[in-house]
């Protein structure tokens, strides 16, 4: 059988080398393998027309049949459109394009009969489709009635004459190539036990449906496989770690964990933090190393449980580092352990890109001798220059920020892989979870600490800057501080700085009589250290700043969080800025401020954001609108779960069937060395031999 996944896409009839790249530019296929697992993305009926007169906004993707009537181009710059008025004779809808002017003014004409595909959208008292698909009827009516996959393309794609029909050309041409036979990934075994179709199944009806029933059948037997590599993978790591990796064993609970907890605690651990340390405890002294991920929400104290644990490594003479992934926060971090441990007899060092290099010559050599304990840094951290004595446990602080392979130098550093306890605020929906971080033990910190008032969300306009700011000077004259925060969007911040620094600008003027400071990713670090200063210290009323101060950082005097253009966050970021107030004992208040004219899903998020403060829910939201490619976790972490089909908000259910049925394969055959499994083993090497392989680092 051929070898798929090495066969150039250029060995099929009609991909030249152009057509190639751009296929692997574009849409990332170079193989036979990467074309037959391009799935559409939807399905279209297409033997049903509608009329133009009884189209509405509310409809999803439509069909119509009828002639543009005219161009006409509108806007300037990045609003420059072009719009054709379009006809079936039963009304008007207009057909908009933002890119490619000129290509499509080129290649369509007014009078001929067009077919017409796209989601219709209400603007005012018209419809607009945004950039259609378009087809003169006597192509369309190449296309079999009845299932019509759509492909993602580009505007890149499609000048190279590479549209979703183009593709579904391709795959046709390929599988004929391939006698509409393909060899199988899944083993017998799993086969029989899920009655799940074979792969040449699958795929066949995947871009050729011969039914709604077969192509669900289809979608389900892809869907599964997607999990189940990843989950057989995942969990043979896990199973490998847990019997074969020894642990350190931290059997004391010695001097420093016992006279921090009587003398110094300034308050009683919640029971969430109770339990959770237990969980720990358990893990570090069990002789397996710990892989733990800590979940709690903003404010839930996890700097605690990372600091009580890292007392735990010291009573059992281990030195212990965490990991931050701003130096604001590596700071922060410092100095709210320094102020935990008082004049306890520990030392602390702190580590991060700006120590200065006679500092750092004091410090590495003192790390490597073990005459420091507790290291707090950033990724300066993971520099081969930084050795410890006996690094006993590592903690990562917002694990989102950090990659894999950032996490695996840490493990380096010991030649027994130190615990390793990652802590996350973001909190992850399960489904994700399981799949991120499913070879971790998972703790969550699910209660807040006593005495905390909700913070009370509110979502208002950017013409009601007036109220804004009185109820501001309100709360400012009780005493409290305020954060008003830019979004800062990659590729436009030029603009987003301007944004930043305009209202800086204003509310000085506005302000005057109090101070506001001003925080952005530009200014040095010494010197954003001294406008965070400024604010910390009270000195300041106002801190106006971008999404630096996202995480982390804790000032209990401020009450109101005041986020300008709401509406270009995402929900994760938005929930992360609100933890910042409502850390005090007053009534706190996130102020979310959009400009009027808001998409359906923005204003959705601006909802959920008002409803609720609870980070799961709104993890959970924010996977539902926006897809798992997009979570702001799933991007910045670099583990890039690119999933091709299955959908980690929808597809819960067979995600936990492929968990189990790949737990069940390995009970019985841990190693997947059965001559059965074999395929298996290989298909897993292949897919997943360009990420580390976790269990392996040592
Ligand atoms: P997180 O890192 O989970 O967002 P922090 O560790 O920064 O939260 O804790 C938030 C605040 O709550 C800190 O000021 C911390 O001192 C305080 N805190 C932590 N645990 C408790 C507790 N059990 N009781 C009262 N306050 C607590
Ligand atoms: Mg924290």
């Amino acid at each position: 059988m051929l070898d798929l996944d090495k066969r150039s896409i250029t060995y099929l009839t009609g991909v030249g080398p152009k057509k190639a790249e751009v296929l692997k530019t574009e849409a990332n296929i170079s193989s036979f393998e990467d074309l037959l697992n391009y799935f559409p993305y939807k399905y279209m009926d297409r033997s049903r027309f509608y009329k133009v007169a009884e189209v509405n906004g509310s409809m999803p993707y439509i069909q119509l049949k009828g002639r543009i009537l005219s161009f006409e181009t509108a806007g300037e710059g990045r609003s420059k459109r072009l719009i054709a008025r379009f006809t079936d004779n039963t009304g008007v809808i207009e057909l908009v394009w933002f890119q490619s002017i000129s290509y499509v003014k080129e290649k369509f004409s007014i009078g001929k009969e067009y077919i017409v595909f796209g989601k219709p959208t209400e603007f005012g008292q018209t419809c607009n489709i945004v950039h259609p698909d378009i087809d003169l009827i006597e192509q369309a009516g190449q296309v079999a009635g009845g299932l019509t996959p759509y492909y993602s393309t580009t505007e890149k794609m499609k000048k190279s004459f590479l549209n979703s029909r183009a593709i579904q050309n391709l795959q046709y041409a390929l599988l004929n190539l391939l006698k509409w036979e393909l060899p199988e990934t899944l083993s017998s075994d799993v086969l029989e036990k899920t009655k799940l179709v074979s792969r040449t199944e699958a795929i066949k009806n995947i871009h050729f449906p011969e039914s709604a029933d077969k192509l669900k059948k289809a979608q389900l037997r892809l869907k599964f496989e997607e999990l189940f590599f990843i989950q057989l993978n995942i969990l043979q790591t896990a199973s490998y770690r847990k019997q074969k990796l020894k642990g350190l064993v931290f059997s004391t609970v010695g001097d420093a964990f016992n006279t921090f907890y009587k003398a110094y605690l300034p308050f009683e651990l919640t029971d969430a933090q109770k339990r959770v340390m237990r969980e720990i405890r358990a893990d570090m002294g069990s002789g397996r190393q710990m892989n733990r991920l800590l979940q709690g929400d903003v404010g839930s104290g996890k700097t605690l449980v990372a600091l009580l644990s890292m007392l735990l490594a010291i009573d059992n003479k281990y030195q212990a580092c965490m990991m931050a992934p701003t130096e604001i926060l590596a700071n922060q971090h410092y100095v709210t352990v320094m102020n935990f441990l008082g004049d306890m007899n520990i030392r602390v060092a702190l580590l991060t890109g700006s120590t200065k290099k006679k500092e750092r010559n004091k410090l590495l050599p003192a790390i490597a001798a073990g005459e420091i304990d507790l290291v707090i840094g950033t990724h300066a951290l993971i520099e081969d220059t930084v050795l410890f004595s006996s690094l006993g446990l590592a903690i990562i602080d917002e694990q989102h920020r950090f990659g894999v392979e950032q996490r695996a130098q840490l493990w380096k550093k010991n030649t027994t892989i130190p615990h390793v306890l990652v802590m996350t605020a973001t909190p992850i929906p399960r489904t994700l979870a399981m799949t991120l971080y499913g070879d971790l033990d998972v703790s969550v910190i699910d209660q807040l600490p006593p005495g905390r008032k909700p913070i009370l969300t509110l979502h208002r306009y950017d013409n009601k800057k007036k109220e804004l700011y009185s109820f501001l000077r309100k709360e400012i004259r009780l005493g409290r501080q305020v954060y008003v925060v830019y979004p800062l969007i990659e590729g436009s911040e030029k603009l987003d700085y301007k944004n930043l620094e305009d209202g800086f600008e204003v509310f000085k003027d506005v302000f005057s009589e109090y101070n506001v400071c001003m925080v952005h990713g530009r200014m040095k670090a010494s010197e954003k250290e001294k406008e965070m200063q400024k604010f910390i210290s009270g000195e300041a009323q106002i801190l106006m700043a971008t999404t630096v101060i996202e995480v982390g950082v804790n000032v209990p005097n401020a009450s109101v969080m005041v986020i300008e253009s709401a509406e270009r966050f995402g929900l994760s970021q938005l929930h992360q800025l609100r933890g910042r107030v409502g850390r005090g004992a007053e009534q706190s208040y996130c102020i979310l401020v959009s400009s009027y004219k808001l998409s359906n899903e923005t204003r959705k998020r601006l909802e959920i954001m008002v409803q609720t403060t609870n980070g799961f829910e709104i993890a959970e939201a924010d996977l539902r609108l926006r897809g798992h490619g997009d979570l702001e976790g799933t991007r910045q972490s670099g583990m890039g779960i690119d999933l091709k089909i299955a959908n980690l908000a929808s597809d819960g259910q067979i995600l936990q069937y492929a968990r189990d049925v790949a737990q069940q394969m390995l009970d019985e055959d841990p190693t997947l060395s059965l001559p059965l499994h074999q395929s298996l083993k290989e298909h897993i090497q292949n897919l997943f031999s360009r990420k580390i392989n976790w269990g392996m680092i040592s």
